[in-house]
């Protein structure tokens, strides 16, 4: 590919408004453009790029043996209202009517369309275990869409779902598609921890996500030393999760009426030991959120409320909000006593807002097996929220470190809701009718490069990933008049194109110019062809080394290969 051709429109300063290190560089690099809030176009680079990561996908699916197809975006709204999640999904679904004023959405995630298809076409325990996958486009109406692909508003997912006949078929298939995910994210260049994680509007137990430890990143993680143990620090739980699945849920969580106006009367309620409340709840009503913390260990010593926004707010609870809202010093961290805890559910915005839901257990199910005060500690685990930094004090057996960190990928064992709700039933080798087992799992395909960049950074531009570079080889030919420069980097341009995929910068500019698009670029190879060309010497420099490396052709050829 000629640069001359090329569409790259490079900017020296990124626009104000892109806070992210990735958002800046795929601004900056030309990759993305805003077309409005949360949608991107994906230029040249971007797209190449993207084409990339998916083709790695493929592959690891195609060794899984799990065949790709697509699904439309439009759908109709009846699908929805079948499984229930229409209303329960809440404000980031897009809805829109057609001219016969029938309601559709635009997909958000499809275990509906999925789930259709196979209580249609699947009849027989013979045909499973089966799984599908698409990679497509998603719409999701996200409160605050930011930081550039990271959180977008229509954004491409890797969704695959999968059907078995028996729990050993999903446990199975859950284990395949759980290190295929692992490949995909090691070849895309992509460190990430699989962590135990919240189900989220997904509905399910037993769910994994991969988290890609990064700066930016909206997430927190737990995590021990050797990495046997990690956990993502979801504290907001939408009350729509408890909805979702009424059989689970009713285990861990009641809805609480506006009786329940003191922490007593609610530990009544939910027959628990008012110590043992244990939770972090947003509520969702009539448009408005607003955010609850509710912890407590040996006793109710800590009880956060925040007036937030919005989901994503929430991890930025800012502690002058919090201040306002409690009055206290400290924020919203740090202990209150129990008449503090009693105010907060009397809390007229509370209550009218909407019931109060509240975990309530014999164990701390923000983190499985990790206990509070054992392993990490009340404001530290707080501190985090705000903070986005530290480490809990040495504990005995599970010292857990805390890390900001992107979701990039999250799977889950869906057990039968969807099939259930919606009929998809297949024959057993008895002849009889049961539920197909259903597993969810996806991929921010989008977002994972977002994620890429952020964790290989370099001085001036990025340091790609093999894999997924837009160019594996760059080529800079210093000056364009120079005839025994053009006569080599065209020898080498079509040389190495066979094999791999060169951009070869053939623009009338200056080398400065060209050094820093290349930067932008971040091919894991860039050969500038200078002065020396004559000689048949090159330079050659990896995005991460600190000085090009002056190397003969035969020498070039040996590097490359
Ligand atoms: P988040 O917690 O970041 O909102 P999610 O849990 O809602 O993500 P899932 O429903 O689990 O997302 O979707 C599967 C994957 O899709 C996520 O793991 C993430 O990588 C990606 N994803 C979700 N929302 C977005 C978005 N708005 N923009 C880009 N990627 C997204
Ligand atoms: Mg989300
Ligand atoms: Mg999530
Ligand atoms: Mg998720």
């Amino acid at each position: 590919m000629r640069q001359s051709k090329f569409f790259m429109p490079t900017l020296k300063e990124a626009p104000s408004d892109a806070v992210a290190e990735s958002h800046k560089l795929m601004i900056r690099g030309g990759y993305i453009r805003q077309v409005t809030a949360g949608v991107y176009a994906y230029l040249p680079l971007g797209y190449r790029v993207l084409r990339k990561a998916e083709a790695i996908i493929e592959q690891e699916m195609d060794r899984i043996n799990v065949p790709e197809m697509i699904m439309p975006h439009l759908l109709p709204a009846t699908l929805w209202q079948e499984s229930g999640r229409y209303k329960k999904y809440g404000p980031e679904m897009f809805k829109l009517k057609d001219r016969h004023g029938r309601e559709s959405l635009l997909g958000p995630t499809h275990e509906e369309t999925f789930t259709e298809i196979i209580a249609k076409n699947l009849k027989s325990y013979k045909q499973m275990p089966l799984a599908l996958y698409q990679i497509q486009t998603k719409f999701r109406d996200e409160n605050r869409p930011r930081f550039g692909l990271l959180r977008g508003r229509e954004f491409v997912m890797l969704d695959g779902y999968s059907f078995a006949a028996t729990r050993d078929q999903l446990d199975e298939q859950f284990d395949d598609q759980k290190n295929a995910y692992k490949r995909i994210f090691k070849r895309a260049g992509v460190s990430v921890h699989p962590v135990i994680a919240d189900s989220g509007t997904m509905g399910g137990k037993n769910s994994t996500e991969f988290q890609a430890p990064a700066a930016v990143g909206e997430d927190t993680i737990a995590m021990n030393e050797t990495g046997t143990y990690a956990a993502n620090l979801e504290m907001a739980k939408s009350i729509d999760t408890f909805k979702q699945e009424p059989e689970e849920a009713k285990e861990l969580t009641k809805v609480a009426t506006p009786d329940c106006d003191t922490i007593e009367k609610l530990a009544k309620f939910l027959n628990v030991p008012a110590t043992r409340i244990v939770k972090s709840i947003l509520y969702i009503a009539d448009g408005k959120k607003v955010l609850v913390l509710i912890r407590g260990d040996k006793q109710i010593n800590e009880v956060k409320l925040g007036h937030v926004l919005d989901a994503d707010d929430v991890h930025e609870a800012n502690t002058a909000d919090l201040k306002k809202i409690t009055g206290s010093e400290k924020g919203g961290v740090g202990p209150v006593n129990a008449d503090w805890a009693d105010k907060i559910i009397a809390d007229e915005t509370v209550k009218n807002l909407y019931n109060v839901v509240v975990g309530a257990g014999e164990t701390d199910y923000q983190f499985e097996n990790a206990n509070l005060d054992r392993d990490f500690k009340v404001d530290e685990f707080a501190d985090l929220r705000t903070a986005n930094e530290g480490e809990p004090d040495p504990v005995d057996h599970l010292p857990l470190k805390f890390t900001t960190s992107i979701e990039v990928g999250h799977i889950f064992k869906l057990g039968t809701y969807y099939t259930k709700t919606m009929g998809a039933d297949f024959l057993d080798q008895n002849g009889k009718a049961k539920p197909v087992i259903m597993g969810s799992y996806g991929i921010g395909v989008t977002r994972m490069l977002s994620a890429a960049v952020e964790q290989h950074l370099t001085e001036h531009g990025v340091a790609w990933p093999k894999e997924i570079a837009p160019f594996s080889i760059h080529i800079v030919q210093m000056k364009m008049n120079k005839d025994d420069q053009t006569e080599l980097a065209e020898k080498l341009e079509k040389k190495f194109s066979d094999k791999y995929d060169v951009l070869y910068d053939d623009r009338k500019e200056r080398a400065g110019v060209k050094f820093a698009d290349a930067d932008l670029v971040g091919a894991p190879i860039r050969i500038t062809v200078g002065k020396k060309a004559a000689d048949g010497i090159v330079e050659v420099k990896r995005p991460t080394d600190e000085k090009a490396t002056e190397m003969s052709i035969d020498e070039l050829d040996k590097f490359v290969n």
